[in-house]
């Protein structure tokens, strides 16, 4: 099935995300219900990481295999508001990732980045993610050609189990 607008080159079209950008009703935070979840839910709610003051977490619609999150555990929704501490963490676990992931499934690049604001593409408003997204070059053909969800959804329980794996073996 093709796009039913024209892709921007170098932008993944990830048709199983509609699902997920059209849902009404009033949006609970999945990152401070993970957060408060807590460890012991790390595989159901898909969290890879916890650091000290941020943490890392699958994301459930990828726009590409290994789409993850890194995001500050404070409910904040602005640049201004991440504390120095916060700064510096996240750019480590960000930095982390891409070295665990390169690791792992082997990307041949990242696309790393923050939507703030609706009109900027946010999913989840008022709390703050940095996206990083392993990119392969053809990608965007094959998401095209394979993205189904139930395909993803499978393979996310088992990039979980080996991130995690991997992250625990490795530890910094
Ligand atoms: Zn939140």
């Amino acid at each position: 099935m093709p796009p039913p607008y024209a892709t921007p080159p170098g932008i993944l079209w990830a048709p199983w995300r509609n699902a997920y950008l059209r849902r009404s009703g009033p949006r609970r935070c999945i990152f401070c219900e993970a957060v408060t979840r807590g460890p012991r839910a790390d595989r159901a709610t898909q969290v890879v990481y916890r650091g000290r003051e941020v943490f890392a977490i699958l994301n459930r619609y990828p726009y590409n295999n290994g789409h993850l999150m890194v995001v500050p555990y404070r409910h904040v929704g602005t640049l201004a508001q991440v504390r120095a501490s916060e700064h510096a963490e996240l750019w480590q676990v960000i930095t982390r990732m891409t070295e665990e992931l390169t690791g792992l499934i082997r990307p041949q690049g990242f696309n790393i980045g923050v939507n703030i604001g609706r009109a900027a593409g946010a999913g989840i408003l008022g709390h703050l993610h940095f996206h990083v997204v392993p990119r392969w070059l053809g990608d965007t053909n094959f998401m095209t050609a394979a993205g189904h969800t139930k395909v993803i959804s499978e393979s996310l329980d088992e990039l979980h189990r080996q991130l995690t794996a991997r992250l625990r073996r490795r530890p910094r």
